[in-house]
């Protein structure tokens, strides 16, 4: 998911002709950072450390039919945390009490259920799990840095199976290998780990973890998110959320010359602030209650694209040069935040 409320309740207000919302794609304030092999780049490549034959494997496995598009409380949902349960076991993380799965429960209300047949209006769910588990820090332990990524997707509708392929298997593959570079390369700081359920149905995970945070909210120092990160056909990606804590730009800046993606940041500036911009993503994503909570956070991910909430959101649809590549730089990120935080 990455539509922004405020597009969201634009198109509401343009459906109900209250009045027109002039929508220029215009990028507004958007930066675009020096990448390796550019003109303009200081730095040659950094070597590659992420296995992308594991990388892609993640992302086949959790975006195939078996795992029916993991809509959250559902088998294919199932399907998928067992994935999580075997793969964060393998990687050997941490669980924060007796088990990586942290289960919780919402009620969502849906505007479509008052005029749409056969859509309910309330819809109760019993069955929602993140999971969880952390790297110890080596030098300031008490200081936790938050990668996460949302494992959930839309399911079927009418049949129709939306496998959610970028959306969002891609961070989730990002998040595991991110968890294999800290495991070998042991991080300065606690290195938490969250696979975020309920995304789509209202960034429900995310807003749980932070409602009973496992840790003292004043140790989580930033928030890395992942969502969509695999497709794109101009070796474009987004970094969001530094123009709320400039210090961040360097961390972003500095891992991006070391890689062949071009880096931009922006989308973070509401449209009705100055210099704002057509679509403003700071909600758009689970990053969104860790902004609220007042956390920093710094959300990767790509413009929309064709294949976006459709059913042809596959893995064979994804970019897979480009995915490696962005999996590199993902890590590049977390290490330097890592080596940078103070
Ligand atoms: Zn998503």
């Amino acid at each position: 998911m990455k539509t922004s409320r405020l597009a969201i309740l634009a198109c509401l207000l343009v459906a109900a002709g209250a009045f027109v919302v002039a929508h220029d794609k215009d990028s507004g304030t958007v930066v675009s950072l020096p990448a390796a092999g550019g003109p303009t780049a200081a730095a040659v490549a950094a070597p590659a450390v992420v296995d992308s034959a594991r990388l892609f494997g993640d992302v086949r496995t959790l975006a195939s039919v078996e795992y029916d598009g993991r809509r959250t409380g559902t088998p294919g949902s199932h399907k998928a945390r067992a994935y999580l349960q075997q793969r964060f076991s393998e990687l050997g993380l941490t669980p924060f009490g007796a088990a990586y799965a942290q289960p919780f429960s919402f009620t969502h209300t849906s505007i479509k259920g008052l005029f749409m047949p056969g859509r309910p209006f309330r819809t109760e769910y019993k069955d929602a799990a993140n999971y969880v588990g952390y790297i110890k820090g080596s030098a300031s332990p008490e200081k936790f840095i938050v990668v996460s990524a949302h494992y959930d997707h839309l399911g079927r509708n009418n049949g129709l199976l939306y496998p959610g392929a970028d959306d969002n298997a891609s961070g989730v593959a990002a998040l595991l290998a991110v968890a294999a570079y800290f495991k070998s390369h042991p991080p300065l700081h606690t290195i938490v780990f969250a696979a975020f359920d309920g995304e789509e149905i209202g960034l429900r995970g995310a807003k749980a973890f932070i409602n009973a945070l496992p840790f003292p909210r004043a140790q989580l120092a930033l928030n890395l998110n992942f969502d969509m990160v695999s497709h794109n056909d101009r070796n474009e990606i987004f970094a969001a959320g530094t123009s709320y804590t400039p210090s961040l730009q360097p961390v972003v800046a500095e891992a991006a010359r070391r890689h062949g993606v071009n880096v931009k940041l922006g989308h973070d500036h509401g449209r009705l602030l100055p210099g704002g911009e057509a679509e403003d993503w700071t909600d758009s994503s689970d990053h969104g209650p860790f902004h609220d909570a007042g956390i920093p956070f710094i959300y990767f991910g790509v413009e929309d694209h064709r294949d976006y909430h459709q059913s042809t959101d596959t893995f064979e649809n994804i970019n897979q040069p480009f995915f490696s590549a962005v999996a590199n730089l993902l890590v590049d990120v977390a290490a330097t935040a890592d080596r940078t935080l103070k």
